[in-house]
C-alpha cells in the first residue's frame, strides 16, 4: 500500500470516529405549548390516603388534573361547536311544536335562538297547548315559556329572549356563551361553504332521478357551473336552492325547519311552506347570494368540496372542517 493511500485511510478513519461523537440536540420549548399547557392543566388538590393501596404507594397520586376533561364531565350538554348537536336539536323542538300556533317571530322568539342559547326540549308530555317547556342540561334549569300566539308582542318576546340567557345559573357555560348563527347557520358569506358541501351531496343523492318541474331556472342556470350541473337537473338544483330536499319522488323537506310539501306544489311561483323563522324563508337568498358572490375564493371552496366528495371524505363534523381549514391555510 503506498504512504499516499494510507494517508487517505487515516484521514478518513479519523473522520469516521469524529462521528461517533454523541452530541445533545435540544429543542427549545415552545411558548405556545408552555401556555396551553397552563391553562390545561391545574395542581390536584391531594385525596386523603386511599385505603385501599399500601403505604409505600400512597404518594403515588395524580399531581395535575385536566381541565378540560373535567369540564367536559361536568357539562356534558355544552357542544358549542357541534353543528350536527345544535340542528338536531332544532329539528327536534321544530317537529314538536310544527302543528301548534305559537308566537315564534323571526328575531327574538323561535327554535334558533332557543338552542342557541343551550335549552331543549324537556319533556313532549310537559309542553302542552301554548306552555313551552325547557330544560338546561348544564346546570338542569327549567323554563316554561307561554307561547300564546293572540298575546304575544314582539316586547314580549324580547323579554323571553332576555330568559333565554338570563334563566342559566352564574356557573353554567351556556350564561356567558351562545352558539354561533353567523359562521354556522345564518346564509352568509361566512356559512355558504356548508350550504354548497349541502348541495353538492344532495345532487349525488338524486343523479338517477328523472326529474323536471315547470319552474323558471335562469337563476339556477347562472350557478350552474358551481355544481355541474347539466340542463335537465336545474329544476332539482332549484329545489334544493329553496332550501328543500327530497324524502321521496315526489315529497320534499325543509332541511331547517322541517316543513314537507308535495313536489308539484313547488310549481306554485307564490308557494312558501317555511316557517317564520327559518333560514330559508326568503326562498331566493340563497341563490341571490350564490349570484352575488362567485368570486375567486368561493369557486376555490367549491372545487374543494368536489374534490374531497372524490376522495369519498363524506364526513360533515368538526373532523371535517378542521381538515379543510387545514387544507385553506395552505393555499394562502
Ligand atoms: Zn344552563
Ligand atoms: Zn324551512
Amino acid at each position: 500500500m503506498d504512504e499516499d493511500l494510507k494517508t487517505r485511510l487515516g484521514n478518513l478513519k479519523e473522520k469516521l470516529n469524529c462521528g461517533n461523537e454523541t452530541k445533545v440536540v435540544t429543542v427549545p420549548k415552545s411558548e405556545a405549548a408552555r401556555l396551553v399547557n397552563k391553562y390545561k392543566f391545574k395542581p390536584k388538590e391531594r385525596s386523603r390516603k386511599n385505603r385501599f393501596l399500601p403505604e409505600k404507594l400512597q404518594k403515588f397520586q395524580k399531581l395535575y388534573s385536566n381541565s378540560v376533561e373535567e369540564a367536559e364531565n361536568k357539562f356534558p350538554d355544552f357542544k358549542l361547536y357541534s353543528r350536527a348537536d345544535f340542528e338536531a336539536k332544532v329539528r327536534q323542538l321544530a317537529d314538536v311544536t310544527a302543528h301548534r300556533s305559537l308566537g315564534w317571530d323571526r328575531k327574538w322568539l323561535n327554535p334558533i335562538q332557543i338552542v342557541s342559547r343551550g335549552w331543549h326540549l324537556y319533556t313532549e308530555t310537559k309542553t302542552e297547548g301554548s306552555i313551552l317547556a325547557l330544560r338546561c342540561k348544564c346546570c338542569h334549569s327549567l323554563l316554561y315559556l307561554d307561547l300564546e300566539e293572540s298575546s304575544r308582542s314582539s316586547s314580549a318576546n324580547e323579554s323571553y329572549h332576555n330568559m333565554l340567557k338570563s334563566q342559566h345559573t352564574i356557573d353554567c357555560p351556556w350564561s356567558n356563551h351562545k352558539y354561533d348563527l353567523e359562521q354556522n347557520y345564518n346564509l352568509s358569506r361566512a356559512s355558504l361553504f356548508l350550504e354548497v358541501q349541502r348541495i353538492i351531496d344532495k345532487l349525488e343523492e338524486v343523479k338517477h332521478f328523472e326529474f323536471a318541474l315547470p319552474i323558471e331556472v335562469q337563476e339556477e342556470r347562472k350557478v350552474s357551473s358551481l355544481f355541474d350541473v347539466e340542463d335537465q337537473q336545474l329544476s332539482i338544483l332549484a329545489v334544493f336552492l329553496r332550501g328543500y330536499s327530497f324524502i321521496t319522488k315526489d315529497v320534499v323537506e325543509c332541511n331547517a325547519c322541517g316543513m314537507k310539501c308535495f313536489v308539484t306544489t313547488l310549481r306554485d311561483k307564490e308557494y312558501n311552506g317555511h316557517a317564520i323563522w327559518c333560514k330559508y324563508e326568503d326562498e331566493s337568498k340563497l341563490k341571490k347570494l350564490l349570484v352575488s358572490l362567485q368570486d375567486e375564493s368561493l369557486q376555490r371552496e367549491v372545487k374543494e368540496v368536489h374534490e374531497s366528495r372524490k376522495d369519498g371524505d363524506q364526513s360533515n363534523d368538526l373532523q371535517d372542517r378542521l381538515k379543510w381549514l387545514e387544507r385553506y391555510f395552505k393555499t394562502i
